[in-house]
Formats: C-alpha cells, structure tokens, sequence
C-alpha cells in the first residue's frame, strides 16, 4: 500500500469565501500514481471546512444565505466572550473538515456537477492549508 501527502496553500477573502479546489485535488491524484484507493481532503483548522457543491453562481449564493440563515451571527454565543467568532467554529462544524473520495482506475471519483471547494468560514482573511492524502496501490 502506498501513501502520498501533498499540501494545498492559498490565501482566502474572509468571510464564506468558497474556493473551487477540484482541479488541485485531482491533480494530486494523478501525482500520487495510484490507481485504486481512497483521496482524504482535509483542512487542520477550526473555522474551514471541506464540501462538494456543483459550481454554479446561484448555487454558490444560495449556499451562503443558507449558512447565515442556519447559523446566524451574534446570537449571545458563549465563545464570543473570549472571541468573536463562535459562528465561524459553529458553521464549521456543522459542514465538517473533511471530504473523502474513492480513487478508482488512477482517477478520483466524483460526479459531474460535484466540484471540491474549501470553505472559509472565518471573520477574516486567511492564509490556509489543506491536506491532500491518497492511500491505495
Ligand atoms: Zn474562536
């Protein structure tokens, strides 16, 4: 069984920025030169998260008003005694740190409207990273 590690960096714009990272992740499959296995998108921090998502304008619109809409701002939450970013942490949570897809053939297996995107969820912009991991033969 084989192991390849890569490591995603790029900056974000702050609040709900989505970043389309499909195009990065499969390049990193196709690196790795396994065929069959699994790929692990995972982002080491607690205010971003890792979904799939079809690229599409409104959709992608729509998928902000609905984050604000299910976790709002500023609702007296306790971590904003110490911060000021408990719905970052919250909306993070909810969506989750990571995604895993299988690796079939030496590609990675998605559907056609099913893009990768990170998700800054933080009251700021970030630098951030995101591990990409294929485990397979
Ligand atoms: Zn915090």
């Amino acid at each position: 069984m084989a192991v390849f590690t890569k490591e995603l960096r790029f900056s974000t714009r702050g609040e709900i920025d989505l970043v389309d990272i499909t195009r990065e992740v499969e390049k990193a499959v196709e690196e790795s030169g396994i065929e069959n296995g699994q790929v692990l998108v995972f982002v080491p921090g607690a205010t971003g998260a890792i979904v799939t998502i079809e690229h599409e304008s409104g959709l992608l619109d729509d998928f902000k008003r609905a984050l604000r809409e299910l976790v709002p701002k500023g609702r007296g939450y306790l971590h904003n005694r110490i911060d000021d970013n408990a719905h970052s942490h919250l909306r993070a949570t909810l969506l989750g740190a990571s995604e895993c897809f299988p690796v079939v053939d030496g590609k990675l297996v998605r559907g056609t409207w099913q893009q990768i995107f990170f998700v800054e969820l933080d009251v700021r912009p970030r630098h951030r990273r995101v591990v990409v991991q294929v485990v397979g033969e």
